[in-house]
């Protein structure tokens, strides 16, 4: 593996001391598209949290950019460079597409700075140049998606962290919102996302992560998951 970005190293973490994660841990190399997969409540939004800064493991280390951050607050962690976008996009819906996209800024307080964010985030997704001044409750789900996504992008993070992009999306959409990732990923951005559509979310990562009450049990390069029995059968009613 080239240069590690991301080290999960066998953390334990959960909720008012009760662990539901249970020794987890997991690798990405800068530049990579990694997908986490797996059912409702196996841990994914748990472990995303943890490396977001949210939450902190009881046991077990974080490593970014070969620096321990497991201790550090989500503030700290955006800092140096990881975003997350949570589950479920929670925009300001009464606010403009344009100043969502602001408020994803917010620890860079500088016009020229906050400005280059908009002008890159634009060029990944001109659909929302166009529509900057709607208020973000007009939008459908999908775009309302692709705002949460871009706000993600204004801190200009080293890596992205996608808690379940496909969520209350018809297919369609899912679909599109994962071409956006791609591109995202091509661009430099280093990307995890957690999924639970399996089979969506594997055809657009380099490798995968499967995850099962709180454990990793399988994981591989996309391909070899995709055609794995054992994840077929599971997760893809095959
Ligand atoms: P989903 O897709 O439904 O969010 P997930 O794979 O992201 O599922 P988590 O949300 O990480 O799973 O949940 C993992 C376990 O932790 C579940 O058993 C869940 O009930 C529990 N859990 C999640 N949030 C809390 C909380 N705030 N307090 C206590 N337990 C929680």
């Amino acid at each position: 593996m080239t240069e590690r970005i991301l080290e999960v190293r066998d953390i334990q973490c959960g909720y008012d001391g009760v662990p539901v994660i249970h020794g987890l841990s997991l690798e990405i190399a800068r530049g990579e598209l990694v997908a986490i997969v797996g059912a409702n409540g196996a841990g994914k939004t748990t472990t995303m949290r943890t490396i977001a800064g949210l939450m902190h493991p009881y046991r077990g280390e974080i490593v970014f950019e070969g620096e321990v951050i497991s201790r550090l607050e989500a503030h700290e962690t955006i800092r140096r460079g990881i975003s997350y976008v949570p589950e479920g996009r929670r925009l300001f819906s009464k606010l403009t597409i344009q100043e969502n996209l602001e408020l994803g800024a917010f620890i860079r307080k500088d016009r020229k700075v906050i400005d280059e964010g908009l002008k890159r985030v634009f060029e990944l997704f001109p659909k929302l140049y166009d529509r900057r001044r709607q208020v973000a409750e007009t939008m459908s789900g999908g775009e309302q998606q692709m705002v949460a996504i871009a706000r993600g992008l204004m801190s200009d993070p080293k890596l992205l962290l996608l808690d379940e992009l496909s969520l209350g999306l018809m297919p369609s959409l899912v679909e599109k919102v994962m071409e956006t990732v791609v591109a995202i990923n091509r661009s430099g951005v280093t990307v995890l996302l957690v999924e639970q559509m399996v089979q969506e979310a594997l055809e657009i990562a380099h490798r995968g992560y499967v995850i099962q009450t709180g454990t990793i049990v399988q994981q591989g390069t996309a391909r070899d998951l995709l055609d794995s029995p054992e994840v077929r059968k599971a997760y893809m009613g095959l």
